[in-house]
């Protein structure tokens, strides 16, 4: 899996499992008719709508695409503004960007890292078209506080929930808590479809939107007009080429037969992290909130009171070990694009920038064992020992 097969790296912090059905399922699409654009699609997006209860799903080709296809319908003009938390991977105000707008960064809650909702209030502004919440590592936000703001100020909330496939909040799935909930299937996300993304909604005619924005824009489908013998289409809207090919949504399908398996299984290493870390000095997981279910796309730490020097130094110990942490993430306003485009700077959210010089991502995927768990737990102890 790319940059995570690392040599000399015998954990990754994260790995898809991809077995001979899933293999099996891919060849039989290889052999049929359709490779892109066919049957596979609105079974997968069934598939996965289904999964979380969401009426709509629209596959694309990333959780970018996902995001993008999402922002795009809520029709951001240039200068619009949308509150993004800082605390994310890029892409989450990469697209507000990509459609004209403004990505206005929030803070974060000091425990959890998610986006605080009096932080989305502080930034509301007569410009604001949109908030986006991301379930970092894979906890649900605090939704019944940020419907509550989009509410009142009649604004539209995207999930990024490209952590969270599978997490609930109050026995809700994530897919039904946001507007639009926007997925990825890269291999270091829960399930696979090599790289792919999805958006799930309530909304039909918000799908119909999504499905023309992924095929450039236009109204029908190859496969739709083959049906019907007819050569005409019409452009309706200016759209990419963000499609999933048939043989992705097929090993996406198969994945999914998966998902309640992994997805207990990464909560059960979470649990065996936390309770041996949970007495080891100077490391704090990650609060988790009440009334959700967590779905562990990462298992963070906080070296409470490290510098960003110190977390490097720990950073470096367990990779000559062979473990492969990682750091989730720079927060997006200290990136020179933004600083450089949007005039960001550091000091300007003060809980994520002290939270990034403290957190290290430990390795956690399904086919960890529990004695990989205890090996990273010993690793982590001594490094901080080291100190
Ligand atoms: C993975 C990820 C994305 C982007 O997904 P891709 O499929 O890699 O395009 C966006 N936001 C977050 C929070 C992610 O983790």
């Amino acid at each position: 899996m790319g940059k995570e097969d690392e040599p000399g790296i015998r954990l990754p912090y994260g790995r898809q499992w991809i077995d001979e059905e899933d293999i099996e399922a891919v060849a039989q699409v290889l052999r049929s008719d359709w490779i892109t654009t066919g049957p596979q699609v609105p079974a997968f997006e069934r598939a996965v709508a289904g999964f979380v209860g969401a009426r709509e799903g629209v596959a694309v080709s990333s959780g970018t695409a996902a995001l993008h296809a999402a922002v795009h319908t809520l029709g951001i003009q240039e200068g619009d503004e949308v509150i993004v938390p800082t605390m994310t991977f890029a892409s989450s105000a990469n697209v507000v960007v990509f459609e004209g707008g403004r990505p206005v960064f929030a803070d974060v809650d000091p425990d959890t890292l998610l986006l605080a909702s009096d932080e989305v209030e502080r930034h509301l502004s007569p410009r604001t078209r949109a908030v986006m919440a991301v379930d970092y590592a894979g906890q649900p936000c605090d939704y019944d506080a940020l419907r509550r703001i989009c509410q009142r100020h009649d604004l539209p909330l995207v999930a990024d929930a490209c952590h969270a496939l599978g997490a609930t909040h109050r026995g809700k799935r994530v897919g039904t808590l946001a507007d639009l909930t926007a997925f990825s299937f890269h291999p270091i996300k829960h399930i696979t479809t090599g790289e792919g993304g999805m958006v799930v909604t309530e909304d039909s005619d918000t799908a119909i939107q999504m499905r023309a924005f992924r095929n450039h824009g236009i109204s029908t489908e190859a496969r739709a007009r083959a049906q019907q013998g007819a050569w005409y289409y019409e452009m309706v809207d200016l759209g990419y080429n963000y499609r999933l090919t048939d043989f992705q949504c097929a090993l996406g399908m198969s994945q999914l037969t998966k998902l309640p398996d992994w997805l207990a299984r990464r909560r059960a290493l979470a649990s065996k992290y936390d309770r041996i870390l949970g007495d080891l000095d100077g490391v704090t997981p990650l609060a988790v909130r009440e009334d959700v279910e967590h779905a562990y796309h990462l298992y963070v730490v906080r070296l409470k009171g490290a510098s960003g020097e110190q977390r490097d130094k720990v950073f470096r110990t367990m990779r000559a070990r062979g473990i492969g942490v990682n750091v989730h993430y720079i927060p997006v306003h200290l990136h020179p694009f933004y600083r450089e485009r949007f005039g960001t700077r550091p000091g300007q959210l003060p809980v994520a920038e002290e939270a990034y010089n403290e957190i290290l991502t430990l390795p956690l995927f399904p086919r960890m064992s529990e004695g990989d768990v205890d090996a990273v737990a010993t690793s982590l102890r001594e490094a901080v020992t080291d100190l």
